[in-house]
C-alpha cells in the first residue's frame, strides 16, 4: 500500500515548541527511529547520530541550509525529542514521513557540502546503543549546495571532482626491488604512475603524484600528501620480489595493524623498511598533518579501503592479469597507508620473475595495468 498522505513530525530543540502533525494512518515499517543527537567533534565538526532499531539504509541530500537524511523502510517516532548539543551547525531537527521513507531534516546555521564518505559510519549495536548512522561535517565542505523549493529532498548530483593521490613507491636512493635483469621497482612504478595520472585526469578525476621524478620520500610524507590534497583515494604502486623466482602475479593490500597472513606481514616489513634509508638533508615531515584517528574513523576508512581493493582485484582479474595465489585483498601494517584517506597498496607483479620483469617494463602491459586501475577507480562508489 502506498501512502499518499505525508505526515509531518516537527521536533525542535533548545526548548522550542514541539509541533506534531500526526499521520492519519500509522505506518508500520521494519525499521524505526530510536534517537537523534548531535555533538561537537575535534576540528569543530558537528556530529549527528541517528539511532535505529535495524541497520539503516539511507541517502543524503543537501537543500539550502539543510541536511536531509532519508531512511528507507523506516517509521518516525512522534515522541522523540532530539538531544541537540550547543555549538554545532544543527539548529533544529524535524521528521517527515513520506510513505515508507523517513526524512530527517536537520536545519543548519550554515550550509554544508556533500559529506565525504569517510565521515559517515554505520555502527552496529553495542551496550545501550542500537544501530547508529553517524555523520560528521563542517560548514561549506564543498561549494555545491543546491536549493530545493519543495519540502521533498531531491538527490543532489555530485559535481565535485574526486581527488586521487597516486604514490609511486620508493625513489631516489631507494630503488625498491631489483629484477634479475636489473629492472628497478622505483622506475617501473613511476612510469605506471604517470600513465595512470594521465588517464585518470582524462576521465575527470583530479590526480596528484606523490613524486613525479626519481626522488626519495618518507612513507609518512607520502601519506601526508593524501591528507593535504584532501584525497578521496590513495593508491600506492609497487612491484614485488620473491625468493622463489617462479612466484608471480599481482596482489592488493589494505592497511591493518594486524597482518592477514605471514607473507603480508613480511611484505609490509619490506616496504616499511624504505623509511630506514638515511638521506641527509631530508626536510622534516610536517607534524601538523599527523592526525590521531578515532577508532570509528579507522573502521570507516578500513571498510572503504577494502571495498575499493576488492573491486580493484576484480578488474585486474577481468583483464586477465595474473594474480598471485591467495585472497583478493590482504591486510598488513603499511606505513604509507596510515591516514584518513581510504586506499590500497598495489603490488603490480613480481620483478623477481623473469617473465613478469619483462612484462612490467613493456608499455603495453603497463597500459593494461593502468586500464585495470582506471576501471577500478571509476567503479568505486565515492558517494554514499
Ligand atoms: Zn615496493
Amino acid at each position: 500500500m502506498k501512502l499518499s498522505r505525508r505526515s509531518v513530525l516537527k521536533i525542535t530543540g533548545f526548548g522550542s515548541a514541539v509541533i506534531i502533525f500526526l499521520p492519519r494512518i500509522a505506518f508500520a515499517a521494519p525499521n524505526s527511529l530510536r534517537a537523534i543527537r548531535t555533538g561537537v567533534q575535534p576540528g569543530n565538526k558537528t556530529r549527528l547520530v541517528i539511532e535505529t532499531s535495524q541497520r539503516p539504509s539511507y541517502s543524503l541530500s543537501y537543500p539550502a541550509n539543510q541536511l536531509v537524511i532519508t531512511l528507507s523502510n523506516t517509521s518516525g517516532n512522534v515522541n522523540l525529542v532530539p538531544t541537540l548539543a550547543a555549538g554545532t551547525l544543527v539548529n533544529s531537527i524535524s521528521q517527515n514521513q513520506v510513505g515508507d521513507k523517513l526524512q530527517i531534516i536537520a536545519n543548519l546555521s550554515k550550509p554544508v557540502g556533500s559529506i565525504p564518505k569517510d565521515q559517515i559510519m554505520v555502527l552496529s549495536p553495542n551496550g545501550d546503543n542500537d544501530y547508529r548512522l553517524v555523520l560528521d561535517f563542517i560548514a561549506g565542505q564543498d561549494t555545491v549546495v543546491k536549493a530545493t523549493t519543495t519540502g521533498t529532498a531531491t538527490k543532489t548530483a555530485p559535481s565535485k571532482k574526486y581527488v586521487i593521490v597516486i604514490d609511486a613507491g620508493h625513489g631516489g636512493k631507494d630503488p625498491g626491488c631489483i629484477g634479475k635483469n636489473g629492472t628497478k621497482e622505483k622506475n617501473v612504478v613511476l612510469s605506471v604512475a604517470k600513465k595512470l595520472k594521465n588517464k585518470l585526469d582524462a576521465v575527470g578525476f583530479q590526480t596528484y603524484l606523490t613524486r613525479s621524478n626519481d626522488t626519495y620520500l618518507k612513507l609518512a610524507q607520502r601519506a601526508s600528501i593524501g591528507e593535504k590534497k584532501h584525497a578521496d583515494l590513495f593508491l600506492s604502486l609497487h612491484a614485488n620480489a620473491n625468493p622463489s623466482r617462479s612466484v608471480k602475479g599481482f596482489s592488493i593490500y589494505t592497511l591493518s595493524e594486524k597482518a592477514s597472513d605471514e607473507e603480508a606481514q613480511k611484505l609490509a616489513d619490506a616496504e616499511n623498511a624504505a623509511d630506514k634509508i638515511d638521506v641527509s638533508g631530508f626536510e622534516q615531515f610536517d607534524k601538523d598533518i599527523r592526525i590521531a584517528l578515532s577508532a570509528l574513523q579507522q573502521h570507516a576508512v578500513a571498510e572503504m579501503s577494502v571495498e575499493y581493493a576488492s573491486g580493484c582485484a576484480k578488474h585486474f582479474k577481468s583483464m586477465n592479469i595474473t594474480q598471485q595465489p591467495g585472497p583478493d585483498v590482504r591486510h598488513a601494517p603499511f606505513a604509507v597507508l596510515r591516514s584518513t584517506v581510504p586506499g590500497a597498496l598495489l603490488e603490480l607483479g613480481h620483478l623477481s620473475n623473469a617473465t613478469e620483469e619483462k612484462l612490467l617494463t613493456s608499455a603495453s602491459h603497463q597500459n593494461k595495468l593502468v586500464d585495470a586501475i582506471v576501471k577500478s577507480v571509476k567503479s568505486y562508489n565515492f558517494d554514499v
